[in-house]
């Protein structure tokens, strides 16, 4: 931080100093219960070079201290509890607090990994319902709940599909294509199992896949198409059917990024649109917790031609009782310890028995129609980058306020979403896709009220005023939040991540 923001710090009452400086040595929080081990026995337990010479530096402070601490930072943040949160692509939605109560089930958490079998059969039928809830949610014949993430389940999609032309002499399939308008994720995942991407444009085509397009980049060494739809600008590939069966065609597997899913969830299941292998992200459409570094869950589903390919093992069921299947003899291999993370699995089924499938096709269609409402209700005031029906997000660009005043650099995309946050709005997903220029990506999803989506829309409005009749008001927002705009160059290029040494 620089000098000038530290001071600014200190003269701000909301923000809170670190808790070390609250720090009073001998003050104490809790008292723990002794340790069973003599500190002679920890000498010779431990190796030298991991015995401590001095205490550890903790901050010393009083149990209220520590709380009102903690809860005064949660509070300096913004998040789905407080407010609206309408980040494109990331379905910010709310995570029903029933959720919560049954992933903290102590049955569940106090349960040893290393449980055999034969004494852990309720939460193995957990982990067995899952599955084949989500199969039948997507179309596909087998699950695996391994993946921690989205990112990994498309990891695991890709290592089973080279499996698969492995095993069946086709190394000569090399290449995956992936649309520009897709997740980074895809290409990194395609990349990581030695795949050539090749890179397929939509900007000619609306932002759509074009099946004529597909067609021309087919050849013998196609592994793969990878593609989300509806895709990252909210928009359904309209094409799909076809461009799903070319593929096939020509001898290709078809990758479905579930992350859209909470889209068309109820409506239309992937494994019918043609695709072999998907993955869900379970913290956009299934309610498990998001952000702050997991622990995530990202499942894959497989169609019969990939599933003796999945991860081992994969929890089965036979003459009434649960067990970890393990004789997968052309399985890729574990790829997370233990079975996952469980306590999300937990979360994601209760979400899903507690919606039921009537609830979970009410789910996308609201959702939809929330995204069509506000995208009808701005664009007037917004330049929208595709002008049709969206599913469940829909893109904006800032290209009409910048024309207003060409001669103002900051006159953006960043600019105006920093404003709302002075509204006491999350700004939306920003500068992605990729493909559209100064792109703001809405994604309101199901939980808003139509009173939170008119609070929005009125703000969305004025910030439009504003623009054109008080811009200095945009080129320095925000202006009610605890740090003002900061320079976000020096703070990607020269951080400063040591609170001491910018306060003391
Ligand atoms: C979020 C997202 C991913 C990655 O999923 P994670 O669970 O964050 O790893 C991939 N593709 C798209 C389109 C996404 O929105």
């Amino acid at each position: 931080m620089s000098a000038q923001q530290t001071q600014s710090i200190e003269h701000t009452d909301v923000l809170e100093r670190s808790i070390f400086h609250k720090s009073s040595p001998g003050r104490w929080g809790v008292t723990l219960p002794e340790v069973g081990v003599a500190e002679s026995d920890v000498q010779t337990l431990l190796p030298e070079a991991f015995v401590r010479k001095q205490s550890p530096r903790l901050p010393e402070v009083s149990q209220l201290e520590a709380v009102r601490h903690f809860v005064r930072l949660s509070q300096l943040n913004h998040c789905i509890d407080t407010g609206f949160y309408p980040l494109g692509s990331c379905t910010m939605k709310y995570n029903p607090k029933v959720c919560d109560l049954y992933g903290q089930l102590q049955g569940f958490t106090n349960l040893h990994p290393k449980t055999p079998a034969h004494l852990s059969q309720g939460s193995l039928k957990l982990v067995y319902t899952l599955q084949q809830l989500l199969a039948d949610i997507t179309g596909f014949d087998q699950v695996s709940l391994q993946p921690a993430a989205g990112a990994q389940g498309e990891l695991v999609g890709m290592m089973m599909i080279k499996a698969y032309f492995e095993k069946t002499g086709q190394t000569q399939r090399t290449e995956v294509i992936i649309p520009d308008s897709a997740h980074g994720t895809n290409p990194a995942s395609a990349a990581m199992c030695g795949f050539k991407v090749v890179e397929l444009r939509t900007s000619q085509t609306g932002g759509l896949v074009s099946a004529e397009k597909i067609k021309s980049l087919l050849s013998d060494k196609t592994a793969a198409v990878m593609l989300t739809n509806p895709n990252t600008a909210g928009l359904f590939e309209t094409e799909i059917l076809e461009i799903t069966q070319a593929v096939h065609d020509a001898g290709g597997l078809m990758y479905y990024d579930g992350a859209n899913l909470n889209a068309v969830v109820g409506q239309v299941r992937p494994a019918e649109m043609g695709f072999d292998v998907m993955h869900i992200n379970t913290h956009k459409t299934f309610a498990t917790p998001h952000g702050g570094g997991g622990p995530g869950s990202g499942p894959v589903a497989v169609n019969k031609i990939l599933e003796p390919f999945l991860p081992t093992p994969i929890v089965a069921f036979d003459d009434d009782r649960y067990y970890l299947q393990t004789d997968r003899p052309d399985s890729i291999g574990r790829v997370k310890v233990f079975n996952g993370n469980f306590e999300m699995m937990a979360r994601s089924l209760t979400y899903i028995l507690a919606y039921g499938a009537e609830g979970l096709e009410q789910l996308s269609k609201d959702a939809v129609l929330n995204a069509n409402y506000l995208k009808e209700k701005l664009r007037d005031d917004y330049h929208l980058a595709y002008d049709r029906v969206c599913k469940h997000e829909f893109v904006l660009t800032s290209h009409k306020q910048k024309e207003q005043h060409p001669e103002l650099n900051q006159m953006n995309t960043m600019s105006i979403v920093k404003r709302l946050m002075d509204y006491g709005f999350h700004p939306p997903t920003v500068y992605f896709p990729l493909i559209v220029h100064e792109a703001m990506m809405i994604e309101p999803t199901e939980t808003e009220s139509k009173e939170t989506l008119d609070r929005f829309i009125e703000a969305m409005k004025t910030i439009a005023k504003e623009c054109q009749d008080t811009p200095e008001m945009i080129l320095n927002a925000p202006h009610t939040t605890p740090i003002q705009r900061v320079d976000e160059t020096t703070a990607a290029r020269n951080p400063d991540l040591n609170y001491f040494s910018a306060n003391n």
